[in-house]
């Protein structure tokens, strides 16, 4: 049998691209190495919780056609992301709002908060040539060092100084009580898993699992007119011109036998000797209840530890610094000659893509190609 096209990966970028081919009529064919579909968004079902199992996934969105098209796959529910720090115990209202700066210098108004911050970001002069300068700059010293720097650290393995400053622009300041973690109109978890979603996005498709493309290249490459790649792009070149940089994540899954854990989704623990980023308490994407609304009466929680890349681990950021960046451009020349390739995803594209991003890039590369 002959595809239009085999796609590898039925991550979101796979699954949104698999779903509008097959609806203009081209005959598809999905691969995953994993046992399952959904990519890193995949979630399973333990005592009545999604688990999310590689890593916590929160859908947020400004783009309205996204917004509209993944709630044709799923009904989404009203979570919204409220983290909250643990610095060595003392807790702090995430992201950076009138809370926060409360507990953190005992300020009142929004007035008394800026003239605090300006005080303390005055320490940096003109543009800020890295993480850590932007952060004080945009918050001050106090929340860098309490707030920013162990976390950052930890994710990243690398010294504040030597990362790129735009990674902290994705976290809001804010001079008000919203502790709602994103500027995004629209938020939510999908009801009944991301799996579940992705599933009706794969409805009527063909879909094999346990299927390593890369060690099977050659007689899968037969089956198909064009491959849309989202793997890693620099394991699809045998890492010829040496490896991109990615972080990694490992997670320690706990049931407990008990309703409450932390009483929050996420808690980033963002001093530097606990030796996890943060823990994830599934139940509260879904506020504790079983899909018949019931108190779930367990729990289950993740502690999420980062590490660096190394072979045969599961890539999960690209680290987008200056010499990954050079690198990537390097692999991108090559990919641009594979005539009959494409590469998508945070893994093909070697970008910090989150949720909505990916399927605004999927549904474009399907207007462009479809
Ligand atoms: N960050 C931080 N403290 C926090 C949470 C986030 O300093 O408590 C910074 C940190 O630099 C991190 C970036 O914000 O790398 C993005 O973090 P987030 O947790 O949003 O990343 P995700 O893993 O959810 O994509």
């Amino acid at each position: 049998m002959k595809y239009d096209y085999l796609i590898v990966g039925s991550g979101l970028y796979g699954a949104v691209f698999a779903h509008e081919a097959a609806a203009k009529g081209k005959k598809v064919l999905v691969i995953d190495k994993r046992p399952n579909i959904a990519g890193n968004v995949y979630t399973e079902k333990v005592e009545g919780i999604n688990v999310h199992k590689y890593g916590a996934h929160i859908f947020h969105t400004n783009l309205k056609h996204v917004w509209d098209y993944v709630t044709r796959f799923a009904e989404f529910n009203r979570f919204t992301n409220s983290p909250v720090a643990n610095f060595n115990g003392e807790l702090y209202s995430l992201p950076f709002n009138m809370y926060t700066f409360n507990k953190m210098w005992g300020v009142v108004t929004p007035e008394e908060a800026q003239a605090k911050i300006d005080e303390q970001r005055a320490e940096i002069k003109g543009e800020p040539q890295n993480l850590e300068e932007q952060a004080i700059s945009l918050v001050g010293r106090d929340i860098y060092e309490k707030l920013i720097k162990g976390y950052t650290e930890k994710q990243w393995g690398r010294d504040c100084t030597e990362l790129p400053p735009f990674i902290i622009k994705r976290l809001p300041v804010r001079l008000t009580f919203d502790n709602n973690y994103f500027n995004a109109l629209y938020q939510g978890i999908p009801v009944g898993g991301y799996t579940k979603m992705v599933e009706n996005m794969l409805d009527g498709i063909e879909v094999r699992l346990n299927v390593d493309y890369l060690e099977n290249k050659e007689e899968l490459d037969k089956l198909a007119d064009k491959v849309l790649y989202t793997g890693a792009i620099d394991a699809y070149f045998g890492y010829k011109l040496g490896n991109l940089e990615y972080r990694s994540v490992r997670f320690e899954n706990e049931l407990l036998d008990k309703p409450n854990f932390q009483g929050n989704a996420a808690v980033n623990y963002t001093d530097r000797e606990t030796p996890w980023t943060r823990i994830i308490e599934h139940k509260w994407f879904e506020f504790g209840k079983d899909e018949n609304g019931n108190d779930l009466p367990k729990t289950v929680i993740s502690r999420e530890y980062s590490s660096e890349w190394k072979l045969g681990d599961e890539p999960y950021y690209p680290v987008n610094d200056e010499k990954n960046s050079k690198l990537y451009e390097e692999y991108k020349k090559l990919a641009e000659g594979e005539k009959n390739v494409i590469f998508g995803g945070r893994l093909g594209e070697y970008k910090y893509y989150d949720m909505d991003a990916v399927i605004d890039s999927a549904l474009k590369k399907c207007e462009e190609e479809l």
